[in-house]
């Protein structure tokens, strides 16, 4: 088995990552020196080195948001630590769970958020958002308007223009999403009945 080696960096000191022990989120990034990690393991409680106070840091010393030390891993060549911990609270100095924000969203989740903003669209009606004015027009004209944007789509499927056939699969996607909302139904609800097929 692999231990950590301080000496594999200049400065003695070794990244370790935080994770949420239940959920498994990525919480912070921090160092650690030999002393941070002796201290980490006597007492149970994430201790890192900090770079910027060039001191012992542990983590909740202010906000008594303490990370306690649930399991702890090395990787294969000994230079970084992974520390499965559970937060009394919030990690980040914001108040948010993690430190970790995302700078680009995978595309796949992007279409849950989008359901996200369409629901706020429907709860939250401003005179200005077309979306809203297709929830003020009811469930028939919205099934409609998926259906014109279904036969928009193979019109420009009979075409060679990819650029209006992509247009036309966004638009017809994106009613789609709204006639779900308007029907109270999740997307991820309707992922699930796909995958059900795709068992049986
Ligand atoms: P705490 O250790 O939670 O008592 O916070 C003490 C100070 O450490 C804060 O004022 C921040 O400057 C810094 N700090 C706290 N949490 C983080 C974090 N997750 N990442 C980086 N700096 C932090
Ligand atoms: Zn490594
Ligand atoms: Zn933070
Ligand atoms: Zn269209």
């Amino acid at each position: 088995m692999t231990t950590i080696d301080f000496t594999k960096s200049p400065d003695g000191l070794v990244p370790a990552v935080v994770q949420d022990y239940q959920t498994g989120n990525v919480l912070m990034l921090g160092y650690m020196n030999a002393e941070a990690y002796e201290k980490t393991q006597v007492e149970g409680i994430v201790t890192f080195f900090s770079r910027s106070k060039q001191r012992l840091w542990t983590k909740g010393e202010t906000s008594n948001n303490f990370l306690h030390v649930k399991e702890l891993l090395v990787d294969c060549d000994g230079d970084t630590l992974l520390i499965k911990a559970s937060p009394d609270g919030p990690t980040c100095h914001t108040g948010a769970d993690t430190c970790f924000n995302e700078v680009n969203q995978g595309r796949g989740r992007f279409l849950n958020y989008l359901q996200g903003i369409i629901h706020d669209r429907k709860v939250n009606p401003s005179d200005q958002s077309y979306t809203a004015s297709l929830f003020k027009k009811g469930v028939n004209k919205i099934a409609q308007k998926v259906g014109e944007e279904a036969v928009e789509l193979v019109i420009e499927a009979k075409d060679n223009n990819d650029d209006l056939f992509r247009g036309e699969a966004a638009d017809l996607l994106f009613h789609y999403l709204v006639l779900l909302e308007e029907k109270n139904i999740s997307l991820d609800e309707i992922i699930g009945v796909l995958q059900q097929r795709h068992a049986s």
